[in-house]
């Protein structure tokens, strides 16, 4: 583990320099805006650049760090942000869980009155800022109207559909960029301690979130399923209807058929890699390479188009609340029936 101590660093933030030089960019100059938007997916890494740059703001003598300004990590404040008791940053509490009400922006906006504690700002978090209802966002808007001037509101969102006009209007909006797969595989290497073939695999399926590679390198059941998945698909030419219903019965009992599908495309994808380049360099099943050379080998290119082209249907299929057994079962024979084309003579 490469961690240091302090975590609220923008230096551990891979892969959104855009947001960063914005941000960094208020530090200097001090030009910071009374509300933010970051908006991302969850995983994608909101609250840490939330947390980097609110004890950078609250830092009684940030440091300079090449060309990047850092919070000290060692001042009262720093040590506070930290352990998440600093008075002058406030992460909103709700009181239910699946929406941000009224009452708790009326909460909060009685806060906001009062004036910091200690530094020159205030600081106040919003996770889940999309689920605030529209009578909550009405009442927000009062204060980012008028924001005391110590004031600094940081709306962590999944999408921005959901927010009215008028809050738009007065956020800055920063969207988070997915981090290259390259860039995820090596965070997992390097500050997890990830090998080769799970960082790969993991950072193919983390849809370019650290949060949720990370998360899948715990997981477990995602480990099993991976395991189950290729045991299939490595026979599946030789599986019968009973062994393909029994494995499809599972996994989706899981509800882990997104995973599923995921895993099969790639396999695919890695036979058809390996098939058209005849090398094995971008493999991403890579502890799988000697068996993948040999199937590459013997399965048609129709074969392997057509398998890709029965796990696109099932996907659209699942996003349209169809049986997802019955589906999963169906895709799987239709791959079995397209990997048993195989190349003669050519
Ligand atoms: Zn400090």
């Amino acid at each position: 583990m490469r961690y240091t101590v302090f975590m609220n660093t923008f230096s551990e933030i891979i892969g959104q320099d855009i947001i960063l030089s914005h941000l960094q960019n208020a530090l200097r100059t001090g030009g910071v805006s009374h509300a933010y938007i970051l908006n991302g997916a969850k995983g994608s890494g909101r609250h840490m650049i939330a947390r980097s740059f609110s004890a950078a703001l609250l830092c009684g003598s940030p440091r300079q760090e090449g060309d990047r300004i850092e919070p000290c990590g060692e001042c009262l404040s720093c040590i506070q942000a930290e352990a998440g008791s600093n008075p002058d940053l406030i992460t909103l509490e709700r009181e239910k869980e699946s929406s941000i009400g009224v009452n708790d922006i009326r909460k909060m906006r009685a806060d906001v009155m009062i004036k910091p504690y200690s530094a020159a700002h205030k600081i106040y978090i919003i996770p889940d800022a999309e689920k605030m209802t529209p009578a909550a966002q009405n009442a927000l808007l009062k204060t980012l109207e008028e924001p005391p001037s110590y004031a600094v509101i940081l709306l962590l969102a999944d999408g921005t559909s959901a927010f009215l006009p008028t809050i738009m209007s007065r956020c800055v909006t920063l969207p988070l960029r997915p981090v290259p797969e390259k860039a995820v595989e090596d965070c997992l290497k390097e500050r997890f301690g990830a090998d080769e073939y799970r960082a790969r695999l993991c950072a193919r399926f983390s849809g370019g979130s650290i949060g949720r590679a990370a998360l899948l390198l715990e997981n477990e059941n995602f480990a099993a399923l991976r395991e189950k998945t290729i045991d299939i698909l490595r026979k599946i030419d030789k599986t019968d209807a009973a062994q393909i219903a029994s494995f499809v019965k599972e996994a989706a009992a899981e509800e882990e058929t997104g995973d599923l599908i995921d895993l099969i495309l790639t396999w695919n994808r890695d036979l058809m890699v390996c098939r058209s380049t005849h090398g094995t360099e971008n493999l991403i099943f890579t502890d799988e390479v000697q068996y993948i050379i040999e199937a590459a080998q013997t399965v048609s290119w129709q074969g392997l188009q057509a398998a890709s082209e029965a796990v696109f249907r099932a996907r659209r299929r699942l996003f349209s609340n169809v049986n997802a057994e019955l589906t999963l079962q169906m895709m799987l024979l239709e791959i079995r029936a397209a990997y048993r084309t195989q190349d003669r003579g050519q």
